[in-house]
């Protein structure tokens, strides 16, 4: 008797924007990538919203509004009903501390005490490309007893092991930890989770099967996969989307309020005009 294949797994992708400042035109291409991806699927709005001090309530109601502008629509977000709600990463700070702390029962995380200047002075400068200095492994060795505390904890990256995955959009991608990244923060010392345990907590558990976002991320999503490997968890596949760069050959970064959603709204842009813009711009 011949087994039946299992069922193909529904698509689940998700946009999570930071409530930082005004979407500019290479959130856009990329939420918009997410979208149509998602199309025939489910698509889930995530607000990143951990960063106490550079989060404002005002920039979630702005996100919210530009995307729907634009014509992107989801499934699951904020303040909705869902079955993975709260869609806010601030309130979802206990499953956070329970992922930190099945990190912390299995012994791959450390408490640290340096400070960033401590670190860039005592690691190696940062290589072309890297976006931090390696962390020098100060704090390796200590421990304490319960991860229930107050203060910054690092995972303990396995020096020398590879993380490599076929990206969607880009191919191979390989990466050494222990050169590439060292030991990264998964808990700050103001008791909110770090972007990548919180990323990978709520990936995880609201069944994300595909994560697109942009490729200066990618460094952060070889530090992710550890932390699925650490948990024991099956990652998503990636997707990375090329990043924009203004007419100069900058990146583009939410400083560039010229080229916001709303800037390009308020000029007489239409939502089709824009998103013809995504095409046109390398
Ligand atoms: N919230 C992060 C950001 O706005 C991105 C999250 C991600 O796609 O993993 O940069």
């Amino acid at each position: 008797m011949s087994r039946l294949p299992p069922p193909p797994v529904a698509y689940r992708g998700r946009i999570a924007p930071s409530p930082t400042g005004f979407l500019h035109l290479g959130h856009a291409r990329t939420f918009w990538t997410a979208f149509e991806r998602a199309r025939g699927g489910t698509l889930i709005l995530r607000n990143e919203d951990i960063d106490r001090d550079r989060c404002k309530t005002e920039f979630v109601s702005a996100f919210v509004e530009d995307l729907q502008w634009l014509g992107i629509r989801w499934q699951e977000g904020p303040g909705m009903e869902g079955p993975h709600a709260p869609y806010d990463q601030s309130r979802r700070r206990d499953h956070h501390l329970r992922v930190l702390e099945s990190l912390h029962r299995r012994g791959l995380v450390f408490p640290c005490t340096c400070s960033r200047r401590e670190i860039r002075e005592s690691a190696a400068a940062p290589h072309e490309g890297r976006e931090e200095p390696v962390y020098p492994g100060t704090c390796r060795g200590k421990s304490l007893p319960t991860a229930d505390v107050h203060g910054h904890w690092r995972f303990r990256v396995t020096d020398g092991e590879v993380v490599s995955f076929e990206d969607e959009a880009l191919g191979p991608q390989c990466f050494t930890a222990g050169k590439d990244f060292g030991d990264f923060p998964v808990w700050r010392k103001d008791n909110t989770p770090s972007y990548q345990l919180a990323v990978v907590a709520d990936d995880a558990a609201m069944g994300i099967t595909e994560v697109v976002r942009g490729a200066d991320l990618l460094l952060s999503t070889a530090r992710q996969i550890l932390l699925y490997r650490a948990l024991g968890l099956v990652p998503p596949r990636f997707y990375h989307c090329p990043l924009m760069t203004d007419a100069h050959g900058l990146r583009l970064a939410k400083r560039h309020d010229a080229l916001s959603l709303r800037e390009l709204r308020r000029r007489g842009h239409s939502p089709e005009s824009v998103r013809a813009l995504f095409a046109q711009t390398p």
